[in-house]
């Protein structure tokens, strides 16, 4: 059964100056495992806005530019969406939360389809919850479909996410799907694809260093080899083992991890 809850207890806080940060940033294999929304970026008030910044695209071609560094990128975006913002950079994409995922110069992979059918319960309870709470909106998306509330009332926008969550679950008991709350959004999608996936596609050895915002994120931080960290931004997760309060620490975080690299170089 889901978990409709909207809150965890906060892990401790991850400063630049952590010995974490310089033993991680030491390793000969490093491999960056990012959520982009929350994480890299502020969220957005529009789901299909929220393009990135040049300092990110700087930050991101700069690390991987690094001697040894792998930089994915691990999103619940679609990959037409990652393709346009992302693409141009050397980094790894894994969209849909790792449905489907693809190196900087390979295509896409191909994606497991055939649960479609499980989704009509799921628009028609969404679509009500759409019409009865104003500002939010629903999302089709390439696995799945998703209610945002970011611009509803939040008080309002939180009571009609956890009762569509405990209508979705029993709607959905038997179905091979999950229903996940994140930050201002329920979204369903198949059972087994997760953020988690792309831990199997980092390059074997690497010292790993996770960061998401919600709690699809959770999944990415439950499936790290033990000695990798786990970074919550904003610090809601139940398996992280740091949290950053900020998009912004998050950055500096990953620009300490450049300097050191930088550095080592010379
Ligand atoms: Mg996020």
């Amino acid at each position: 059964m889901q978990d409709c809850s909207l809150s965890s207890p906060a892990p401790p806080l991850l400063t630049v100056d952590a010995p974490a940060i310089r033993t991680l940033s030491s390793s000969v294999s490093l491999a960056l495992l990012l959520d982009y929304d929350g994480t890299l970026m502020p969220h957005a008030d529009d789901p299909l806005a929220g393009g990135p910044d040049e300092a990110l695209r700087r930050l991101l071609r700069d690390l991987v530019g690094r001697a040894g560094v792998e930089v994915h990128v691990v999103s619940e975006r679609d990959p037409r969406i990652l393709d346009e913002w992302l693409g141009q950079l050397p980094v790894r994409l894994h969209a849909a939360h790792g449905a489907v995922w693809r190196g900087p110069d390979s295509g896409w992979s191909e994606l497991a389809a055939g649960f479609d059918a499980h989704l009509e319960p799921v628009r028609e309870a969404m679509r009500t919850y759409a019409i009865r709470t104003r500002g939010s909106l629903i999302e089709e998306k390439l696995v799945g479909v998703a209610w945002h509330y970011r611009r509803a009332d939040p008080e309002q926008g939180a009571q009609a996410a956890r009762e569509l969550c405990v209508l979705l679950g029993g709607l959905l008991a038997t179905a091979p799907v999950e229903v996940l709350v994140g930050n201002r959004v329920v979204e369903v999608r198949p059972r087994g694809i997760n953020k988690g996936l792309a831990v199997g596609r980092v390059r074997r050895g690497a010292a790993i260093l996770a960061m998401g915002d919600d709690h699809t994120d959770d999944d990415l931080f439950a499936a790290l080899p033990a000695g990798a960290i786990g970074v919550a931004v904003g610090g809601i997760s139940r398996n992280a083992s740091w949290r950053v309060p900020s998009v912004t620490a998050a950055r500096r975080v990953l620009q300490e991890i450049l300097s050191i690299r930088t550095r080592a170089r010379r």
